[in-house]
């Protein structure tokens, strides 16, 4: 349940006084731990009357106990955090740990080095920071979707969702990933959501990296005309490999597949792929692409590499297609105006990109 508005998530730890969440001060770690009960869930009640019920596990927004606001402004100055612990002595002395969720501006206050700028509006950093907080302090639910940027099996992360793809270590005042290691490789900038407009990946194993479009294009690392097809930039290997050459060399066997929107025999002999779903390929072939205008923050690259895979694995080892290959592949990425994008290559393995 995203919210469009958050100018703050967490106060930074020295905030240490009266403005902190619980109704009477922070309970300390032993009088939490000598609270005789240990509860899997509570029930807050909000200003409509209306029953929020929390469990373990469970990501809340949370508030001042006494903000005495409602409505869209309690979700202007909320916190963001994760329920780890309930503890009590009866309903009316409920207490939890939280683990908080810091927002990039808490952050760089801790961090000096750390630049809040290159993160997204929507971002917060999943900290090893505790708090033992007051029930009265929750407000509703919501869910902050782990971001990891070069993973192929990433979930999609709509434009006002929260996420989180770094952590923040408070004891350690570090942050992990690294910055620099999930960046651009050519500019060293991280990828800054919603404020990006192209980003290009090479899924090669050895690869694994996402380049800004307007860093491969200043530096020249494009192609006039395709030597390959985009598709054959494969997830599986590094090296080089045509579908024709995988197609003669492997163990592909056209009729022992089911057939789908199959071309002509003809055209068969002429392309191995003629034997695919044509959306299948159409996936495949896109350019795999992030940012606000390459498919949102996330992107295509879960649809895009899992087609790839799925070809090549028919072609270089003779498995079939699955007949449900389309619930797991979104076909409507194929759909996006690919034309418009640059015919950018890897600067590292040089494959099109
Ligand atoms: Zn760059
Ligand atoms: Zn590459």
């Amino acid at each position: 349940m995203p919210r469009k508005k958050s100018r703050l998530t967490r106060k930074k730890k020295s905030d240490k006084k009266a403005d902190k969440a619980p109704p009477e001060g922070l309970l300390s770690e032993r009088e939490f731990v000598a609270l005789p009960n240990d509860y899997g869930s509570f029930i807050v009640e909000d200003s409509e009357h209306e029953q929020h019920k929390f469990s373990m596990d469970d990501m809340a927004y949370i508030q001042h106990h006494d903000s005495g606001e409602s409505g869209d402004a309690i979700k202007d100055n909320h916190w963001i955090g994760k329920i780890r612990e309930i503890r009590g002595n009866g309903p009316d002395n409920v207490w939890v740990r939280v683990q908080w969720y810091w927002s990039p501006e808490e952050v760089a206050k801790v961090i000096k080095s750390f630049n809040p700028d290159v993160c997204g509006k929507y971002e917060r950093l999943f900290s090893n920071n505790f708090d033992i907080i007051s029930v009265s302090c929750f407000v509703d639910h919501v869910e902050v979707k782990q971001f990891e940027e070069t993973s192929v099996y990433q979930d999609v992360i709509e434009d006002e969702e929260w996420y989180s793809r770094y952590h923040f270590l408070y004891d350690g005042r570090r942050i992990s990933p690294k910055v620099t290691h999930v960046a651009c490789p050519i500019c060293k900038v991280p990828y800054t959501p919603g404020m990006e407009k192209v980003l290009h990946f090479c899924p090669r194993p050895g690869c694994c990296k996402f380049y800004h479009q307007q860093c491969l294009v200043k530096h020249g690392y494009l192609e006039k005309t395709r030597e390959y097809r985009l598709l054959e930039t494969w997830p599986d290997i590094d090296r080089t490999a045509s579908v024709r050459d995988l197609a003669d060399l492997g163990s592909y066997h056209p009729r022992k597949r089911q057939r789908k929107n199959i071309s002509s025999s003809k055209e068969s002999a002429c392309d191995p792929l003629a034997d695919f779903p044509v959306q299948l390929v159409a996936v495949a072939e896109q350019q795999i692409v992030r940012g606000t205008q390459g498919g949102g923050v996330v992107g295509n690259i879960t649809s895009v590499v899992a087609a790839r895979q799925l070809i090549y694995r028919a072609l270089a080892k003779g498995d079939a297609i699955p007949v449900d290959w389309e619930t797991r592949i979104n076909i409507s990425t194929a759909s996006s105006d690919s034309d418009t994008l640059p015919n950018c290559k890897c600067p590292s393995c040089c494959s099109p990109i």
